[in-house]
């Protein structure tokens, strides 16, 4: 059965368990353990991480002290882990102690508990040196003097010698060991002031223990190897330098004087950024530890602790319970770097810009982020390989410049408001069928092309819409092997214009279904976010497409060939696609023409290029009304050449090629020749018939034919020649030719009646000057 202990110590909000623990031994004058002891707890072998205690422990605890079961199992709630025993000692009083001879001369009774505690090595009130041992046998004096033996060297071996004669030891610089003691002081005395918060009892905790851990190395015969391991006997001396180094702002590298302190890393050795004995340490303080260290860290480490930086940025302590920094900006980012980025930072024909994706973006996690590498990769997603990232991040990050690049936007990324919800966005793709079959068919039969999976549909999409990498992808949109990813990007390559448009707008809508259409449908950081002005790659929003263009489409060249001869990576040359399609399909739909009874019928959803067509229906067409075959082509929807092979195939004379007569549909827009009367329909028969009757109609604008064709730009010979084909075509005199009369209206009957059909089929009017200019599309 445990005993009550003599008075109940209320553990402070948040405080941790061994803080408290060593409080409370402190006021009880016994040693931590011994009170662990007394607590019933078994020996503490974890260093300051208290094991949260069993039931039976909880409630022997609790008898002991007299706390309620919450107070006692709140301290041993997560809330970041208290220093070890060990540094806990610095603030501890001991058994020994030192003093103030002049304080001890003016009041022999005064024997403050503070000058027990290691870290007091300074009279304030007499701004000297503290004196620690006795003047008449040497030895240090027992802190636990009776009233009786006040002001005397007392204990087992107590001599009885009057403390108050001592000499205080000299002391080289009294302004720097006061600010030390002050501010020591007021750290210690803030570890367990009942009047401060849970932050500031922390933040005080973590500066005495930065402290106590600068110490331990200075004060030791090789401080870069193994510090002292008592830290109970730490001189003046050294309690002022390691507050000194503890506060002063390091600038470059080379200027922090803490380096000295650091040990280098042994050659060959993949070591921590941190050596054990700086462990405990707070973030800005390790910092300065692998700054110090930069040159032989792994890439991994150098992100980590932002060593490539030019001026050090110091981590911002976290407040206990708020996340890691990298699953905050894990939840801010997609599961991938921005490809754009990926080039710039990287454009060797060998990368793997598919793997180096992901790599990349679990390098912007690390900086200034407590969590393990392979933590971090599965924060990313759970089907990366933590050492194919590994090595990849180190592939990516050998230059400095890369890795000074990635800290500074992942620095500028926490700082910077990202428009586009990548997370919720992922979700919502992984629960929605991104397009259907039949919008599917339709764009690709608009675009030309052959019928290319609809997987590969899909998955522009997810990438168009979340920005994620298809490695990682939920089905059915991942790719699951190098073939299939080899087969995609062949499909985004091949992509062209328009159906790039008709994706771009499918997915646009999806935004605007998922109720998110104020959001961009893509984004990445500008450039300008970072401060480097030469990158390691090229950048693709610069490169000019032409000659990838040609490459592909002219020269039937493969992605892989193109790059090659233009000296950049294949992923550069996707990025290029991507912002610059190709204008026409690489490899258009080879059509067939089928016979069929049906008069015709458009290319199926299902077969792209093939085509049922009725041989009468075209002979109709091409014969009887005169319509020119690249119009009945147009009007089918399939290649000229084609439909020639087609027709002579099935016996219908085609007319030798520039033989243009008969109506083409661009000289009555909208109108079949049989359903124009006649004379209009004989007009527009011919090779530029519309601009014929145009000059036909400006013609009696002007006094006479001469002037006219004067007026109009052309020989008057040409003009003549043009409105007698123009009524040999319609059968008879459209103009009067006799010397002008009164009359404006130099049109015959005939020529009237050609006007008004004009007018009513093809909305030619005569206004005056409208007719003297001709259209672009009549020539
Ligand atoms: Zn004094
Ligand atoms: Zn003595």
């Amino acid at each position: 059965m445990t005993a009550r202990l003599p008075f109940t110590l209320a553990p402070l909000d948040e405080e941790p368990f061994e803080v408290w623990l060593h409080a409370y031994a402190a006021r009880l004058a016994m040693a931590p353990d011994q009170l662990a002891d007394a607590l019933g707890l078994p020996a503490r072998r974890g260093h300051g991480t208290a094991i949260r205690p069993s039931a039976e422990q909880l409630t022997s605890i609790c008898t002991a002290t007299g706390l309620e079961p919450r107070a006692v199992a709140a301290m041993f709630a997560p809330c970041g882990p208290a220093p070890a025993p060990r540094l806990l000692q610095a603030w501890m009083p001991q058994r020994t102690t030192r003093f103030c001879p002049a304080c001890l001369a003016e009041d022999p009774g005064q024997m403050p508990a503070a000058w027990s505690l290691p870290v007091t090595f300074f009279c304030l009130r007499h701004g000297q040196l503290l004196a620690s041992c006795c003047p008449q046998c040497g030895r240090r004096p027992t802190s636990l003097a009776g009233p009786s033996r006040a002001g005397r060297c007392t204990g087992p071996d107590g001599c009885g010698g009057v403390l108050g004669t001592a000499r205080p030891p000299a002391c080289a610089d009294v302004p720097a060991a006061r600010q030390a003691q002050e501010a020591i002081s007021d750290f210690a005395a803030g570890v367990r002031d009942p009047t401060g918060t849970a932050a500031s009892r922390r933040q005080a905790l973590g500066q005495l223990t930065d402290l106590t851990i600068i110490a331990s190395h200075v004060a030791a015969d090789d401080p870069r190897r193994r510090p002292v391991r008592s830290v109970t006997l730490l001189s003046a001396g050294t309690l002022t330098t390691a507050f000194t180094l503890l506060t002063v702002r390091p600038g470059t590298r080379d200027a922090d004087p803490l380096a000295s302190l650091v040990a280098p890393v042994p050659p060959d050795a993949v070591p921590p950024a941190v050596p054990l004995t700086w462990h405990g340490a707070r973030p800005a303080l390790r910092a300065r530890v692998a700054r110090a260290r930069d040159a032989e860290l792994r890439p991994s480490d150098r992100l980590r602790y932002a060593t490539t930086l030019p001026e050090p940025l110091l981590p911002v302590p976290r407040p206990a319970g708020q996340p890691d920094l990298a699953a905050v900006r894990a939840a801010r980012l997609p599961d991938q770097i921005w490809p754009d980025w990926a080039v710039r930072l990287s454009d060797e024909g060998t990368v793997r810009h598919d793997k180096l994706l992901p790599a990349a973006l679990v390098a912007l996690l690390l900086p200034h982020s407590d969590m393990p590498l392979h933590q971090i990769t599965a924060l990313v997603s759970g089907r990366l390989h933590r050492h194919v990232i590994g090595f990849q991040v180190g592939k990516l990050t050998t230059a400095t410049s890369v890795l000074r690049i990635l800290t500074e936007l992942a620095f500028a990324l926490d700082a910077h408001d990202i428009p586009v919800s990548y997370r919720r966005r992922r979700d919502l793709a992984a629960d929605t069928t991104l397009i259907d079959d039949a919008t599917w068919a339709r764009m690709i039969r608009e675009a030309g092309m052959r019928l290319p999976s609809i997987g590969h549909a899909r998955r522009y999409l997810y990438e168009l819409l979340t920005g994620c990498s298809l490695q990682t992808a939920p089905p059915p949109y991942r790719v699951t092997s190098t073939g299939s990813q080899a087969r995609y990007d062949d499909f985004a390559i091949g992509m062209p214009a328009p159906l790039v448009t008709a994706l771009t707008v499918h997915a646009r809508r999806q935004l605007d279904t998922w109720g998110i259409g104020d959001e961009p449908l893509q984004w990445q950081p500008p450039a300008s976010w970072v401060t480097a002005t030469s990158w390691p790659g090229a950048d693709p929003a610069s490169t000019d497409p032409a000659p990838i263009h040609h490459g592909l489409l002219r020269e039937q060249a493969t992605p892989g060939q193109v790059a090659a001869s233009l000296g950049i990576s294949p992923g550069h040359l996707r990025q290029v696609l991507r912002l610059h399609p190709l204008p026409r399909p690489r490899r258009p739909v080879r059509y067939t023409i089928i016979p069929a009874a049906a008069p015709v019928s458009p290319p199926s959803g299902q077969q792209p290029g093939v085509i049922y067509l009725d041989p009468a229906w075209l002979g109709e067409e091409y014969l009887t009304w005169q319509r020119p075959l690249n119009d009945i082509a147009a009007q089918i929807g399939c290649p000229m050449q084609t439909l020639n092979t087609f027709a002579r195939d099935h016996g219908i004379p085609v007319r030798p090629r520039g033989s243009q007569i008969g109506i083409a549909s661009r000289a009555a827009p909208g109108h079949h020749p049989r359903d124009l009367p006649e004379p209009l329909r004989h007009a527009l028969t011919g090779r530029n018939a519309r601009r014929s009757l145009h000059r036909l109609l400006a013609i009696t604008e002007y006094a006479s034919i001469h002037q006219a064709a004067r007026e109009l730009g052309i020989w008057p010979s040409a003009l003549y020649e043009q409105v007698d084909r123009m009524e040999h075509a319609c059968g008879g005199p459209l103009i009067h030719r006799r010397p002008r009369r009164a009359d404006p209206g130099a049109f015959t009957p005939l020529g009237q009646l050609l006007c008004q059909q004009a007018s009513d089929y093809l909305g030619l009017r005569r206004v005056p000057g409208q007719f003297a200019t001709v259209h672009a599309d009549d020539r």
